[in-house]
């Protein structure tokens, strides 16, 4: 760790994981500066204190490279474009996210990492893991994307967790080269972030940067190729293995689904067996496909650690999602509301309309980018109605009136706050008992709140209120 001392280390940017990274880079000595583009009074009050620490913070130019910079540190907003990081390139400066910096500040004893990601599902399923490892009696904590910067965690020393579930985004996985994990899992892939990686391709191998260097098992989705063939091209340590999960009856190397009894080949210590029994669907909350299957990948990346079966049944059980993914809010008059609001993309609306029958769905907000027509083609015989709010809601409209032209559809054409209250109320209006409203937008939702929390609880209070006066 000598190597810090008097480094000339700039840091891109004066969010969660920029702060994490100056402070840890200072108390090792670096001569850190903190860059930003930023001179709100709320940036110059966050200068304040880094000054006071003895790190150089400068504010309102986000593009000139410090003189004595020697590495770059970027947050995760940043794009590889940006002219402070092609600043570097020109003079030869290495650019590095904050995984990489924890992953080069690591002792030689440090805890292995079991590491995620994926369009969707990084979060429930990195939860998952560590309620794993905690049932099996391992000292854990699940970090990275998820919170907890992961740098923090690293500093506490080698002797202080046994494993860690890391999740990790695509930007993450970007601006880390020399990350080796112990095993690491991508759960699925689609179109997301195309503007910061610039193409399809360019997201997939960034995700696929996961396995690098994997030492025991590349975990793997056999319903999604593009998953399987980043393995493929992976280059791993000599004996990692492949490891598939499907909701199917499992091949040998593969986890599965057998008459819901979440089941493993893979990892079998009983030679006279083939299989081994790890959970039963019910133990699993929301029991939705899409979720089993995060909690096999969970499984898999736990029993590659050796973790007992007892354990993944136990850390399945103890596991609770956290809020505004699927969600059940309340029944009223017979019909469940359910809110999704996570669902901030096509990808993760499919997921959760998928897994209920007869549905008034409530869409609509920021689209990204994205087109709607697979979404809505492969639900509608589902839907029993839909309710639109947003900015983008056009786009769904034009969607459903190409493949679900029979479906009532109710536009709102609202984006004030109060927009949400509304659409329940429609949406209870459209809905039979025995149904679901949904709210899986599909959207972003920072066109009419502040986050995808804040939209969740503005449909949970729409929902009481409807209790409310329902009798
Ligand atoms: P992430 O951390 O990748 O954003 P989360 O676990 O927070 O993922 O889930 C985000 C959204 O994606 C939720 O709304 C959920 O319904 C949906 N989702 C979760 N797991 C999956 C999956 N395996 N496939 C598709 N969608 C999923």
């Amino acid at each position: 760790q000598d190597s810090w001392q008097g480094m000339g280390i700039t840091v891109a940017g004066l969010g969660v994981s920029g702060l994490s990274a100056a402070r840890a880079l200072a108390g090792l000595g670096a001569s850190v500066t903190v860059v930003d583009g930023g001179e709100s009074p709320a940036h110059r009050d966050k200068a304040a204190l880094l000054e006071e620490e003895g790190i150089s913070v400068r504010l309102g130019d986000a593009e000139t490279l410090p003189e004595s910079t020697e590495l770059v540190v970027t947050s995760p907003g940043w794009k590889p474009s940006s002219p402070l990081f092609e600043a570097a390139r020109a003079r030869g400066v290495d650019v590095v996210g904050d995984v990489e910096i924890a992953w080069r500040l690591r002792g030689p004893g440090a805890a292995p990492w079991l590491a995620i990601t994926g369009t969707n599902g990084k979060t429930t399923t990195t939860q998952m893991l560590a309620s794993i490892l905690r049932a099996a009696g391992l000292r854990t904590a699940a970090v990275g994307n998820i919170g907890t910067p992961i740098i923090d965690v690293v500093l506490e020393g080698d002797d202080a967790y046994d494993v860690f579930a890391v999740e990790l985004s695509s930007y993450q996985l970007h601006w880390a080269p020399s990350l080796r994990a112990h095993s690491g899992a991508v759960l699925n892939l689609a179109p997301d972030h195309l503007d910061w990686h610039g193409s399809m391709e360019a997201y997939a191998a960034d995700k696929g940067r996961i396995y690098e260097g994997n030492q025991v098992a590349c975990v793997y989705n056999c319903a999604d190729k593009a998953t399987e063939d980043l393995v493929r091209g992976a280059d791993v340590e000599e004996g990692c293995r492949a490891i598939g999960f499907t909701l199917g009856t499992p091949g040998p190397s593969e986890l599965g689904v057998v008459e819901g009894i979440l089941v493993d080949r893979a990892f079998v210590e009983n030679r006279h067996k083939n299989a081994q029994e790890l959970a039963e669907v019910g133990d699993v909350t929301p029991s939705a496909p899409h979720n089993i299957a995060n909690a096999l990948a969970a499984a898999a990346l736990a029993r590659a650690f050796g973790v007992e079966p007892a354990a993944v049944r136990d850390g399945l059980r103890a596991f609770t999602p956290d809020a505004h993914r699927i969600a059940h809010v309340a029944d009223v008059d017979q019909v469940a509301y359910v809110d999704d609001s996570k669902a901030t993309n096509t990808h993760a609306a499919q997921a959760s309309l998928a897994a209920y029958e007869s549905i008034v769905w409530v869409a609509g907000g920021l689209a990204k980018g994205a087109t709607f027509d697979e979404l809505v083609a492969g639900a509608a015989r589902r839907l029993r109605g839909v309710v639109l709010i947003g900015a983008d809601r056009a786009l769904i409209r034009e969607a459903l009136e190409r493949h679900a032209p029979e479906v009532p559809v109710v536009d709102l054409d609202r984006t004030d706050t109060g927009a949400m209250s509304a659409a329940v109320r429609e949406a209870a209006r459209l809905a039979r008992p025995g149904d679901t409203v949904l709210m899986a937008p599909a959207c972003a939702s920072m066109d009419m709140f502040t986050n995808y929390n804040k939209r969740g609880e503005a449909f949970a209070e729409a929902v009481r209120e409807l209790g409310a006066t329902s009798v």
